[in-house]
């Protein structure tokens, strides 16, 4: 029995791990020591991978409607189709929506082919929902979706400061590195959150932020540091580009918050340089999230607690590749490489790629995507890997775009999901344990993601079937890979066009890795640990201060008294398809819960255990109720990952609303005013 080495299939933590394969469809599971991401450390997720690689339920060949049918019928279909659509309606009328479950080799063919020969900017990815709103303040404040921190730093940090992150749940090996560092080094750590979560409940300070008070808050904070004269002027003054007058107008008391517990965050702050904010999704979903991430960077940018050890402004992904995705382009709003949309960008990747067709310009994010599905300018759409119908907000009209559009095509490693319900056209993919190639975790590290098991049937990698794909569109010669490998090596070529507009994005030391050499890949931080430490990547070298402001909090319609939020569990992912497999893992929570304050489960006739109904603008869905004193009176929670075992369809996601952030296109999860009533 041979133990392999490769990454872990969920989160952005990137674990690694040592699989030894026992039999047919059988692997044991164990932390890999010498990966610098975990340290020989996994969480309940990881540990019970093994629980998920049986067949049960798996798509083993092509389907067209209910038929089965042979990978030629059905890609000479998909392709005919897709021949009609350009024909008829031009390249705009055709969609790719991927995942961060995609290897970085699968998105990187998926971006080539859209943007490059199908010759549309629409390809964009369930990261959107994720950490798209990090990505719009990486690339306002630094030039690049530059990540400016590694784990190392919260070893070495005196502070952490964690926003909107329910770490010991949704990051759990990052928790323990965390509760690491304050046995070892007394490490101080505050929690802002809304909710007072398991995370929140063993902070230093805990700090009940009002759903988006986070730009308020750290505004105020920069505002104070600047009373108290800790701001860095030669930083602001050689590294930084402000607004003039900018830092001078904040005011330190505009913060929302009760005074004590402010100065108690203030006098941490000033106390700490070796600060590390950490934010998640609690800040990324939501309709202000950009501003978020910018208000976080300024506080930094402004003090000069950057590239240094122990210090800096980190943003944390969900999902186990949405870094990858975000390197290659599998982003609508990015070329690839980290590249934009220049007529001299556009160029050079054209002739990188020989692209006869490269776009003109960026494609539709995930909610005009399905937007433009269900009122018929997209006609084409080809899923990879994810399950919009649940996870996508307002997943009731998801579902309808879905249900109108002339042709869905769906690759999945599930025969049964409910978006895969809704497709013409199936194709059976990969899972983890039988795919190869690479990951990149939220510290910008890129590990081996190696097959354990032979893969079932018929089903196919995803880039091999996109390969395949793309020579019946008369494209072969540029998709004739054979390996990932070979895909792996033209991306890391073609990262020299990021360096030569000035990125860090660097990856041309492995460009030349032949098939041996990319197998025995060890784990490997691109940018080195503070990539931003010399320059910045805007053109002057210089990061921006952006100027943001306090989203006005809208006022609550009397039909819908409440403010709904969603989030994870501890022992669940995404949509259950993968986690639900595990009899261990649905220990931790059976079912989803209605989480409401005390006061407004008396207010509104909820009783603990009894079931409620949810309303929003959007959709309503029952849930059990669990009265609890963590949530902050007139707000809900209830986790994402849940279908309705009567309807089929998404529980939580029916409600939020299509609303985004207008910088990055992130919906806005977080904040949806609601309704309860007793069932
Ligand atoms: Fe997997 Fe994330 Fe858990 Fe690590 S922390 S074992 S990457 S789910």
């Amino acid at each position: 029995m041979r133990e392999i080495r490769t990454t872990c299939a969920y989160c952005g933590v990137g674990c690694g791990i040592r699989a030894t394969v026992t039999g047919e469809r059988s692997v044991t599971i164990k932390g890999d020591t010498e990966h610098p991401a975990n340290f020989g450390k996994l969480c309940s997720k990881g540990t019970h991978l093994g629980e998920t690689v049986g067949l049960e339920g798996r798509l083993l060949t092509p389907m067209i409607g209910d038929r089965q049918a042979g990978w030629d019928e059905a890609l000479d279909l998909a392709a005919t189709k897709m021949r009609q659509c350009i024909a008829e309606h031009g390249p705009d009328s055709v969609a790719f929506y991927v995942s961060g479950q995609l290897l970085t080799e699968d998105y990187y063919v998926a971006n080539k082919l859209m943007k490059g020969f199908i010759g549309s900017g629409n390809i964009d990815t369930n990261s959107r929902l994720c950490m798209a709103s990090a990505v719009a303040a990486h690339n306002r404040a630094f030039g690049e979706d530059v990540v400016p921190c590694t784990y190392d730093d919260l070893d070495e940090a005196d502070l952490i400061l964690l926003v909107g992150s329910n770490t010991a749940w949704c990051h759990p090996v990052i928790w323990q590195r965390i509760e690491a560092a304050r046995q070892k080094r007394g490490t101080k750590l505050v929690v802002i959150d809304p909710r007072r979560t398991e995370t929140a409940e063993q902070a230093d300070l805990y700090v009940a932020l009002a759903p988006d008070g986070d730009v308020a808050l750290f505004s105020a904070l920069l505002a104070d540091m600047r009373d108290r004269g800790l701001l860095d002027a030669a930083f602001l003054d050689q590294k930084c580009d402000t607004p003039a007058g900018y830092v001078e107008g904040l005011i330190a008391s505009a913060h929302g918050i009760d005074p004590d517990t402010f100065k108690a965050l203030s006098d941490l702050v000033a106390a700490h340089p070796r600060m590390i904010s950490l934010f998640s999704q609690g800040a990324n979903q939501s309709r202000s999230g950009t501003d978020k991430g910018n208000a976080i960077i300024n506080l930094h940018l402004a003090t000069g607690l950057i590239s240094e050890p122990g210090m800096g402004p980190f943003s944390i992904t969900g999902q186990p590749n949405a870094m990858g995705g975000r390197e290659v382009g599998g982003l609508a709003n990015m070329l690839a490489c980290h590249l934009g949309f220049s007529a001299e960008e556009r160029a050079d990747v054209a002739l990188f790629w020989n692209a006869p067709n490269i776009c003109s310009g960026p494609g539709l994010k995930a909610v005009d995507m399905f937007r433009a599905v269900h009122d018929g300018r997209i006609k084409f759409l080809w899923v990879m890997a994810t399950n919009p119908a649940v996870s996508m907000p307002d997943a009731g009209f998801v579902r309808e775009a879905l249900a109108r559009c002339e042709t869905v095509v769906v690759s999945d490693v599930l025969a049964d999901t409910d978006t895969s319900r809704l497709a013409h056209i199936r194709l059976p993919a990969l899972g983890w344990s039988e795919k190869d190639g690479t990951v990149t975790n939220s510290e910008r590290r890129i590990s081996r993601q190696r097959a354990l098991l032979a893969a079932p049937r018929e089903a196919r990698a995803d880039w091999a079937i996109l390969c395949d794909f793309a020579g019946r569109m008369g494209w072969g010669k540029a998709f004739d890979f054979t390996s990932a490998a070979a895909i792996f090596s033209e991306y890391a070529q073609m990262t020299s066009l990021a360096v030569k507009h000035g990125k860090v994005l660097d990856l041309t030391d492995l460009a030349l890795l032949d098939d041996a050499a990319f197998d025995a890949l060890d784990p490997v931080i691109w940018g080195g640990r503070h990539p931003l430490a010399k320059r910045f990547s805007h053109t002057d070298g210089k990061a921006r201060i952006v100027a943001v402001s306090a989203p006005a909090v809208p006022a609550l319609d009397p039909a819908f008294p409440l403010r709904l939020n969603t989030g994870r569990y501890r022992d669940q992912w995404h949509t259950m398809t993968r986690t639900g497999l595990s009899p261990t893992l649905s220990q931790h929570r059976r079912e989803a819960l209605l989480e409401v304050h005390p006061r407004d489960a008396l207010q509104h006739g909820l009783a603990d255990g009894g079931l409620a109904e949810v309303s929003t603008a959007s959709g309503k869905a029952i849930f059990r109720v669990a009265v609890t004193d963590s949530q902050r009176p007139g707000d809900l929670f209830v986790p994402m990952h849940w279908t309705d075992s009567f309807s089929g369809e998404a529980r939580a996601n029916r409600l939020p609303s299509q609303d985004t952030d207008p910088v990055s296109g992130q919906p806005g999860f977080k904040d949806t005013p609601a309704a309860v009533n007793p069932v």
